[in-house]
Order: C-alpha cells, then sequence, then structure tokens
C-alpha cells in the first residue's frame, strides 16, 4: 500500500494498492485483447462514448475538481477550470474521430491510397502538476484512434486519473480499453516503456526521466512523444502596455505554485523601461492570493512536496531577491511568490526551476531579446510584449519554441497543437495533429 498526501494540510487522503510489473504485464495484456473490438467500434459510436465521457467528466466537475486540489494543492477555482477543460478535450476528440482521414493520391497504372491505423496498445505516462489535464490529452486522442490504453498517472497525484478511468467505463467504454496502473515510475513506467506489445509511449514530464524514456524505449523501437521541461521566456519590449504585460505576468509563473511546464520563468525586460516594470511587476505578484487551495479566492497553494520545495529553494539561496511574498504558517509544503534580478547565466534563470520563482534579466535591444531568449536547451512556450505588429511576428519566427502568445500569456487550447522545441521533446499533443501521433500511416496500391 502507499499513501496519497494532501500537499496543503501534509495529511494522507487515500491509501492504495501499489502497482509493481505483474500488475502492469495485466494491464497490458487486458488492453491487448481488448484492441481488436475497440478498432473495429466505428467512428461514430466510438466519437459517441467519448462524448458521453466528456458529458460525464462536465456532470463530475466540482468531484474531480475536489480531488484534483486535495491531491496536487490546486486552489479550488482553477481546478474547477481545469476540469472544464477536459470535458472540451473529449469533447474535440469526439468531433475529431472521422475527421482523420486519408487520401488518395494520383500514380501511374492504379489508384493509391492512404489509412490511418491505430497503433495498439499505448503507454501513457503523466506528471503529478496536471494529472487530469494532461492524461485527458493523451487518452482523447489515443481513443479516438481506435487505441487501447495503460495510464500510468505520477505515483504523488493518481486519484483523478483513477476516478476518470471509472466515469469510462460509466460512458460505455469497453472494459480493458482504458487501463490505469497506480504504482511507481521506475518500476511501472518502465515496465511499459520496456513492454514488448506497448506499440508506443505517450510522456510528460521531466527532461532527464525522457531522456530515459527515449533510451529504453529504442530496445522496441517503440514510438514516443515526449511533452518536457520548459524554461520559457517572456518578451517585454519598452513599446508593449507595460501595465498588461506587468498585471499577467505573476499568472504566468505562479499558477499551479510554478509547477507548469509552460511558465513564462524568465522575465526580460527591455533596459529602458526595467526599473518602471520591476516596480508594476512587485505591485501585480504582491497582490496574488495564497493560502488554503479551498478557498475560492486563493490563486496559488502549496507545491507538491518537501522535496520540490527543497530543490526550489536551492534556485533562491545565492540570489538577490527584488520581492518574497508571505505564506500561510503550519502545515503545507509552501513557498512564497518570488521575483529574482539575474542574468541569463545564473543557474535560476538556466533550469526549470518548478517552483514560485521568476528571474527578471534586463535586454538592450531587440537582437539581444532573441539572443537571450533562446539561450536555452528548452524550448516550450514563450510571450512577446509590444505594441508593434511587425516586430511582433518578426520575433515570434525567431523564437526557437513551440508555443508562442502575443501579447498574452496563455499556452493551451483543447485545438491548437502543444508541444516543445529542443530539449522540451517532441511530438505534438492537442488540436488535430495529436492524431499524427497515435497513428501509422498505411499506403495502398490498386492496379486498375
Ligand atoms: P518525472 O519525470 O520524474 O515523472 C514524470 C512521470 O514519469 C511520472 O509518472 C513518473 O512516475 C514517471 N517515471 C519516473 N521514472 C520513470 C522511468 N524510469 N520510466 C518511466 N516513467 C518514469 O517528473 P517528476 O514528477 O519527478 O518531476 C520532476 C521534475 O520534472 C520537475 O521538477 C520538473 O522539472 C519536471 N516536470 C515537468 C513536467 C512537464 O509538464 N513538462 C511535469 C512534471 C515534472 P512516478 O512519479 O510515479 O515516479
Amino acid at each position: 500500500m502507499f499513501a496519497v498526501v494532501n500537499p496543503a494540510t501534509e495529511l494522507p487522503i487515500a491509501q492504495l494498492d501499489e502497482a509493481g510489473v505483474e500488475e502492469t504485464d495485466a494491464a497490458v495484456e487486458r488492453a491487448r485483447e481488448s484492441f481488436p473490438a475497440w478498432r473495429a467500434v466505428a467512428p461514430s459510436d466510438r466519437a459517441r462514448l467519448l462524448r458521453r465521457l466528456a458529458t460525464l467528466v462536465d456532470e463530475h466537475r466540482e468531484e474531480l475538481a475536489q480531488i484534483e486540489s486535495r491531491n496536487v494543492g490546486k486552489p479550488i477555482a482553477g481546478a474547477r477550470a481545469e476540469v472544464g477543460m477536459v470535458a472540451d478535450v473529449f469533447h474535440f476528440y469526439a468531433g475529431a474521430v472521422d475527421k482523420h482521414h486519408g487520401e488518395t493520391i494520383p500514380v501511374v497504372g492504379g489508384v493509391d491510397m492512404t489509412f490511418h491505423e491505430p497503433l495498439g496498445v499505448v503507454g501513457l505516462i503523466g506528471p503529478w502538476n496536471f494529472p487530469l489535464n494532461i492524461s485527458s490529452w493523451k487518452l482523447g486522442p489515443a481513443l479516438a484512434c481506435g487505441n487501447t490504453v495503460v495510464l500510468k498517472p505520477a505515483e504523488l497525484t493518481p486519484l483523478s486519473a483513477l476516478r476518470l478511468a471509472e466515469l469510462a467505463l460509466e460512458a460505455g467504454i469497453p472494459e480493458g480499453v482504458v487501463n490505469v496502473v497506480a504504482g511507481p515510475g521506475r518500476i511501472v513506467g518502465q515496465r511499459l516503456v520496456e513492454h514488448p506489445d506497448v506499440a508506443k509511449i505517450g510522456f510528460t514530464g521531466s527532461t532527464e526521466v525522457g531522456r530515459g524514456v527515449m533510451q529504453a524505449a529504442a530496445g522496441t523501437i517503440k514510438r514516443v512523444t515526449l511533452e518536457l521541461g520548459g524554461k520559457s521566456a517572456n518578451v517585454v519590449f519598452a513599446d508593449a502596455d507595460l501595465e498588461r504585460a506587468a498585471s499577467s505576468a505573476p499568472y504566468a509563473v505562479f499558477d499551479n505554485a510554478g509547477q507548469d511546464c509552460c511558465a513564462r520563468s524568465r522575465i526580460l525586460v527591455e533596459k529602458s523601461v526595467y526599473d518602471r516594470f520591476l516596480d508594476l511587476l512587485v505591485e501585480a505578484t504582491r497582490r496574488v492570493r495564497v493560502g488554503d487551495p479551498a478557498d475560492e479566492q486563493t490563486e496559488m497553494g502549496p507545491l507538491i512536496s518537501a522535496e520540490q520545495r527543497d530543490k526550489v529553494a536551492s534556485y533562491v539561496a545565492d540570489t538577490v531577491s527584488a520581492f518574497r511574498g508571505e505564506v500561510p504558517e503550519g502545515a503545507g509544503y509552501w513557498y512564497p511568490c518570488t521575483l529574482v534580478e539575474a542574468t541569463n547565466d545564473d543557474r535560476v534563470a538556466r533550469e526549470e526551476v518548478f517552483g514560485p520563482v521568476a528571474a527578471i534579466i534586463p535586454f538592450a535591444d531587440e537582437e539581444d531579446a532573441i539572443r537571450i531568449a533562446n539561450d536555452t536547451p528548452y524550448g516550450l512556450s514563450g510571450s512577446i510584449w509590444t505594441e508593434n505588429g511587425a516586430r511582433a511576428l518578426r520575433v515570434a519566427r525567431a523564437l526557437e519554441t513551440g508555443v508562442l502568445s502575443i501579447n498574452s500569456n496563455t499556452s493551451v487550447r483543447p485545438s491548437t497543437p502543444f508541444g516543445g522545441f529542443k530539449q522540451s521533446g517532441f511530438g505534438r499533443e492537442l488540436g488535430m495533429r495529436a492524431l499524427d501521433g497515435y497513428s501509422e500511416v498505411k499506403n495502398v496500391f490498386v492496379a486498375t
């Protein structure tokens, strides 16, 4: 057995049976047996089942949000919004089931056509920061394409995935199509990656573990999609609407207590407005409401674990803080909103902190901004703030990153592709492109 803990109270909220290799193998076998019948379900029926799941998620929004809030420490209002997106993701892929079709290609001597075939059993490995949301990003396209699934949630946060699997059954998705195995990554995750009957791994987590997944997948030439870490830049030019940029910037770092691969945790500011912007940013950060995740007004909760809190603290130890917020006293893995003045060579600006810490870095001009923004091994998200439209597009094209916003800090929508450049991973989730990651293209030629 293992205990699942509420990070805001440090108290256990559930005890679970811990899965190991045997249970993982049983789940893969179950998924393998269920595959032929599931792939044969008519697309319109598969769409209906996914739509029913989306509706059930909506109907259980409060329950799922409470699970996610207590298990991850997410503020309840934000957790409800996340569950809303989960329903939207399943609605999107319900609509996509019969729209991901092949093509006919003119060739000499016959007719050539392509089919999109499901892969078979896919292993989905998720992180602890957005357990339900990121599960849906993988489950939606995997099921829409006709694959069966073994989902391994992070051991710290398995509860919402287990409840989602129950809802999938209630929606009418046949037993054996969605399997959840709760157990440690180094055992259950590793087994999934090495299992000869698993055709693909959809992984979200750290770049370090992702590298290991890629290596282990080589043994069976397994397909992999990797959504890894980030160290994204929020680039603020002097001609931006500084008030808007400054009031939005804290939420681009401190949402989910900074445990967000899309966090714009390097705030690059043009030198001529640096002091003014920093004042505005400190003011805006002061307003972030940190506290009990169950409180409707709370905007930032605790970190996921004591280990994560220690890791975050180690990044700030030798830096000069421009601002450090307050945290509640008593139990909970709290860490305050922290603004650090830095250069891009400092450790706090180079590594993914995965906590509520932003590095503020000055730049001289457009060229300098692009150089600094790209000077990182990561390339996941980013923002550009300017009122000059041509500059916005020029810089957007120059940045080496997968997901960009101009005059905004949002990153994800059910219908738009999401994924990284460089060591932030490869493959795309969400939108129609995710379907390519869960299917093979088969080419068929008919001689006429
Ligand atoms: P990990 O990369 O360690 O974990 C991600 C998932 O992989 C979890 O389900 C984990 O299982 C599993 N896993 C662990 N080891 C293996 C393995 N050998 N083979 C297969 N799967 C494995 O991330 P953490 O959750 O530990 O977070 C650490 C850091 O990762 C963070 O500080 C952050 O930098 C980054 N991160 C990035 C995320 C993103 O969205 N890009 C999300 C989460 C983390 P288990 O947890 O049960 O051991």
